[in-house]
């Protein structure tokens, strides 16, 4: 048996006999990390499979051309799954880039933004904070809501869009501070030129809910928090919205392009789409995006009603913004901290240390984290509080 078809043989073999077992005895860690993240274990043993030999074509899914058939097939089925998955109107289009949201920071602004224009944004954490300034850059940027004055800890609420702004653009989910718009803020009012379109970020919680994404003239977030490993950043647009400007764009940042090539102008992050498209199988047969809802609702009112009840912890935020991906909490007594901590590494638990301009804890709870590992923590929780109560 040649090495090639050694590592393929145990591979599918290591495949087959981890299907056999529940998802709970085998995870032998309960991964909360903010990101890269959690990916499904079904989607990591095809992944791993992929890497040896694609789909009987005897090349590796990172050894062939991405203008190969059967890689095309793999991005048309990943575009055509994020408008499945998030029901968007037929005319919207999906291109995968690399750069990161970060790089998304800088393309709204130069693809949305009239010369001389401007646009509006909400200030609610790092990441906004980040795309505010890049908008800046381009051209004249309004801040029209914040909650700096709080160190971010709640969603700021009943601000007005001014109907000149070429756009409104805003974080759905606050991954580092854990707040979450629990209503999207409406395009209003609707001035002459119509209402304002929106654009979000949804990084951190993109597929863990419903949206209506006709409302959106763009959404766009890095792969690596709740679909799929770091590489890709999807981009889901309204065709109609692109090339408005007046601004020559170069051809790489021109998202107009992108869509017109159909995300492969250049070639794109074709293992982070390979192992995207995987997921969103996955959300798919597990019942799409209102299943992945209720499952997080779930984890997460586990989690809250820990951090609740129990006087040793506190959340960190405005219960009313508190995010269902990345629940943030400290401990009322920091000095036991260091005894949590290894108490909770004791059980397995992974990645719950909070982001260094926080503090405390953020328990990171993305879609195919199972709710066995939030009883874990939480088990955890219980336990140390009879202990030190
Ligand atoms: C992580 C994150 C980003 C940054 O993503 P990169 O892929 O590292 O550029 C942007 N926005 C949000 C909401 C995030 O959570």
């Amino acid at each position: 048996m040649s090495a090639h078809a050694l590592v393929r043989y145990l591979c599918r073999a290591g495949t087959k006999a981890d299907h056999t077992m529940s998802t709970a005895t085998k995870l032998k860690i309960h991964n909360f990390s903010a990101g890269p993240c959690i990916l499904p274990q079904e989607v990591l043993h095809k992944a791993a499979e992929s890497i040896v030999e694609y789909d009987g074509t005897g090349l590796s899914i990172i050894e062939m051309s991405h203008r190969s058939k059967p890689f095309e097939a793999v991005m048309a089925k990943a575009q055509q799954l994020v408008k499945e998955l998030l029901g968007a109107p037929d005319n919207y289009q999906v291109v995968f880039l690399g750069g990161g949201a970060s790089l998304g920071f800088h393309l709204v602004p130069m693809n949305y933004m009239r010369t001389g224009g401007k646009a509006a944004y909400a200030n609610t954490g790092e990441w906004a904070s980040r795309a505010v300034k890049e908008s800046a850059i381009v051209g004249e940027t309004v801040v029209v809501a914040s909650s700096e004055d709080k160190n971010f800890n709640y969603i700021p609420k009943g601000f007005e869009i001014p109907g000149d702004a070429d756009y409104f653009h805003f974080t759905s989910n606050n991954t580092i501070f854990g707040t979450q718009y629990k209503q999207f803020p409406k395009s209003l009012p609707t001035g002459q030129a119509g209402p304002v379109p929106l654009i979000c970020d949804m990084s951190s919680d993109i597929f863990s809910r419903p949206v209506n994404v006709s409302d959106f003239a763009l959404i766009y977030g890095g792969a690596q928090k709740n679909m799929g490993p770091a590489g890709a950043t999807v981009y889901l647009m309204d065709p109609d919205k692109l090339g408005k400007t007046g601004r020559q764009l170069s051809p790489i940042l021109d998202l107009k392009n992108h869509a017109s090539k159909d995300s492969m102008y250049n070639t794109p992050p074709v293992y982070a789409v390979y192992v995207s498209m995987l997921t969103m199988e996955w959300m798919k047969k597990i019942g799409g995006v209102k299943e992945i809802e209720k499952r997080n609702a779930a984890k997460s009112k586990l989690l809250y009603d820990a951090v609740d009840s129990l006087p040793l912890f506190k959340g960190t935020t405005a219960v009313e913004d508190r995010s269902v991906m990345n629940p943030t909490f400290i401990m009322t007594d920091a000095a036991l901290e260091p005894a949590f901590d290894a108490m909770w590494k004791e059980a397995g638990v992974s990645g719950i240390r909070g982001h260094r301009s926080v503090g405390g804890y953020r328990a990171s709870m993305y879609n195919a984290l199972p709710l066995e590992s939030v009883q874990v923590l939480v088990d955890v929780m219980n336990e140390f509080s009879k202990k030190n109560g």
